[in-house]
């Protein structure tokens, strides 16, 4: 019998997971004949949620669970979840519900009858987000996807139904810099998309503050395309180039005029603007090269504290 992995990172998720478990046990009955398997990955949580987990193992014996030693992030608790499932389709959901399972099975029919690799989902609306959070959202997936080759869909969730060749293939990428959405469509494959209206969390808040964001952000910039490198070396030459005919120019004047006392307020913003365009083209380099120096230090994506057996 075909089984389907479910995997559920959580990091202070107390509240959620009894409202999150009982829409599970409803589901289920919904995705027979296949089984479910239901893996949790405690990502560190400071709160109850182990001690939660731990009990829902035990009383339900599709529940198996891993602890990290401590906050890794959602991508590492991913990444475990992708690498301990055994199931024949593997899919990632939030714990807060706003990933509804009730849209499983048809995830499920998508991947097992109808040919597709992968189910994902994107929501339609943001309502519920703050603006300022949505513009930037807005403005983040048009900018990534005018630089990177990798299209990235707006709205897409972290919620997918993948199959064991999908699995296989995600896990075949070891970076330390996990950018997710990205991930998902450098892999290929055929994905059939359900679109949803945004629900909001059923309980706690959201574990993303508006500077975890903008770094996440950069992140997914500096793993899916080196054209900002390129970018920097263009304007380099554009500055260079202006810099020659300037040069030309006051040569010429100095020659034929003899003239070249005043110009102090030019000289100063010439100054001022190229260290600036320099030290942000150094930024750009240092970028790349930090994610370089993480990458090389082949650590472990996360560390296990506990394991159910
Ligand atoms: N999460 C996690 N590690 C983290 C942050 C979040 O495992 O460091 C989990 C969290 O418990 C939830 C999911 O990732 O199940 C999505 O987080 P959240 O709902 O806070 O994000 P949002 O839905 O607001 O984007
Ligand atoms: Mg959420």
């Amino acid at each position: 019998m075909k089984k389907l992995s479910l995997i559920v990172p959580c990091y202070n998720e107390q509240e959620a997971l009894e409202p999150f478990m009982s829409e599970i046990v409803r589901v289920r009955e919904l995705l027979l004949p296949c089984l479910l398997e239901l893996v949790f990955i405690n990502d560190g949580s400071k709160d109850n949620t182990l001690n939660i987990i731990r009990q829902l193992a035990e009383e339900h014996d599709f529940v198996r669970f891993v602890s990290f030693s401590r906050n890794f992030g959602k991508e590492s608790a991913i990444m475990a979840g992708f690498s301990m499932a055994e199931g024949d389709y593997v899919s990632v959901m939030d714990a807060d519900l706003q990933d509804p399972p009730a849209l499983l099975p048809d995830m499920l029919r998508a991947v097992q009858v109808e040919g597709y690799d992968c189910a994902g989902t994107r929501r339609i609306t943001r309502k519920g987000d703050p603006l300022i959070r949505s513009a930037f959202a807005r403005v983040f997936y048009r900018f990534i996807n005018v630089l990177s080759s990798t299209k990235i869909v707006d709205g897409a969730r972290d919620y997918k139904l993948l199959s064991r060749k999908a699995v296989n293939a995600i896990l075949s990428m070891p970076e330390y810099n996990r950018f997710s959405k990205g991930l998902y469509e450098w892999i290929g494959f055929r994905t059939k998309w359900f679109e949803y209206e945004n629900v909001e969390r059923v309980a706690g808040k959201t574990k993303w503050s508006f500077w975890r964001l903008f770094k996440y952000s950069l992140e997914g910039i500096v793993s899916f395309t080196t054209l900002p490198l390129a970018l920097a070396s263009l304007l380099g030459i554009m500055c260079l180039f202006v810099g020659i005919i300037i040069i030309i120019l006051l040569s010429v004047r100095q020659i034929i005029w003899h003239n070249s006392v005043d110009g102090w307020t030019s000289m100063a913003c010439i100054v001022v603007l190229l260290s600036g365009v320099q030290l942000f083209c150094m930024g750009i380099i240092g970028q790349y090269l930090a994610k370089m120096y993480m990458e090389i230090k082949r650590r472990p994506h996360y560390i296990i504290a506990e394991k159910s057996d």
